[in-house]
């Protein structure tokens, strides 16, 4: 298999979850009859869930060549011989053009045509930005339609039915075309985190922690990092922040975790303090947290999630997800995991409710984000949507958070009915 690198390569974070195999090209043939074979072009474009038709046609247009659009074969060709690094480089100004989110910049889009209009529709942060129709692979994409999927008409057919029984939004500022909440989540195959790089950083990291040979940079020390200082931090923190971390009610906690709770309120009082410190919770990067937690003993504890959730997420929790997933997915190993992580959320949702009312508008889309990023099984999901509980907050606040869930609980059973029945479409 091909090297991978990150769909944006701009990006040099080893975190970043989105990766595709670095183009392979093959010369053949000499004189006119010369012509580049893109070895993987299939696979670069299921990465970037685009047609192969769109890539190779790009280059066409890039390079004034002409090119093969749906070789049987699988033999995708560029006539003329062009280098491979020539082809990444092109394959950058595609993505930004027709992957990326214009808002966020994130790869996971859809490719909706509608009315003359090429939209993408972003998977992370739900906005729908206009791809430029002066491009020439904007003519040509009006023209070539992908076919949907039998897959596609029932996803979108339970979405609706969801969205219809469900109203989680009330705004209707946006019309019906803007209301993402019950989209249903996508299957990316080929868009997956690199698993080996991710543990390769994190030992790494680890690694250089231990043996303290951190270099101190000059602007480390713009921070005042006295211990009165600290303290006078920690002193600012509202006095709800403990009681927000709060880790009582597990009562099923065989691994001796209960009791003082001290290495967990360590570490959510470490997170709130570096947030404090860079200008804002996602100014904390997660190798940080990890390498935190790890420090602590506790990077595998599924009590560690239930600070997490409290603690890298607030308000804005929709548009923090798809950046904190790939943390997560490493740090929730079990069942016990997941529940955490639905229970800190409870908890979160509670705490914020007060000053933010629609907080549980969104339980559908982060129940969604949760799903679609695979932190959460569609079993355990269900089960914690059927029953309210008091473990994690008040009742009246579950039952208030399982009532907002209904609409994603009830897209998931239909989109499991859905597929066992044929299309009749
Ligand atoms: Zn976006």
């Amino acid at each position: 298999m091909a090297a991978l690198v990150n769909v944006r390569r701009d990006v040099s974070d080893p975190f970043y979850r989105y990766k595709m195999e670095r183009l392979q090209t093959k010369i053949e043939g000499k004189g006119n009859g010369i012509k580049t074979v893109v070895v993987n072009l299939s696979s670069v474009a299921q990465s970037l869930a685009r047609p192969g038709s769109y890539l190779i046609k790009y280059f066409g247009f890039e390079l004034g060549a002409q090119t093969n659009l749906d070789p049987a074969d699988d033999r995708w060709i560029i006539n003329g011989a062009h280098e491979a690094s020539k082809l990444q480089e092109l394959l950058d100004g595609f993505i930004t053009k027709f992957v990326l989110c214009k808002k966020c910049k994130n790869p996971e889009t859809d490719v909706h045509i509608k009315d003359g209009r090429i939209l993408l529709d972003c998977k992370a942060c739900g906005q729908r930005s206009d791809v430029d129709l002066r491009l020439k692979l904007s003519g040509f994409m009006l023209k070539h339609v992908p076919k949907k999927t039998k897959k596609d008409k029932a996803e979108r057919r339970a979405a609706r039915k969801a969205k219809q029984n469900g109203k989680t939004e009330e705004n209707g500022s946006g019309g019906d075309e803007n209301s993402d909440q019950a989209t249903p989540p996508a299957d990316h195959k080929g868009i997956e985190s690199d698993d080996d790089a991710l543990t390769r950083k994190i030992k790494s990291e680890a690694h250089v922690l231990e043996n303290k040979e951190v270099e101190v940079k000059d602007d480390e020390w713009a921070v005042d990092m006295s211990e009165e200082a600290v303290r006078a931090r920690q002193q600012q923190l509202p006095g709800e922040f403990k009681q927000k971390l709060a880790l009582n009610g597990d009562e099923e906690d065989e691994e001796g975790e209960g009791g003082g709770n001290t290495v967990y309120d360590q570490l959510g009082t470490w997170i709130q303090e570096e947030a404090e410190k860079k200008g804002g919770i996602n100014n904390v990067e997660d190798i940080d947290i990890y390498v935190k937690a790890k420090e602590l003993g506790i990077e595998a504890k599924h009590r560690t999630i239930l600070v997490l959730v409290q603690t890298i997420f607030d308000e804005n929790i929709t548009s923090q997800i798809s950046k904190r997933a790939p943390m997560l997915k490493k740090m929730i190993t079990s069942e016990r995991h997941e529940k955490a992580l639905l229970g800190g959320t409870e908890r979160l949702i509670g705490h914020l409710s007060g000053e933010h009312p629609e907080m549980f508008d969104k339980v559908v889309k982060i129940l969604q984000l949760y799903y679609h990023h695979d932190l959460v099984s569609e079993e355990v999901v269900t089960k914690w949507g059927s029953k309210a509980s008091k473990k994690y907050v008040d009742l009246s606040i579950s039952k208030k958070v399982r009532k907002a869930a209904e609409p994603f609980i009830r897209w998931l059973q239909e989109a499991e009915e859905e597929s066992d029945e044929e299309d009749d479409e």
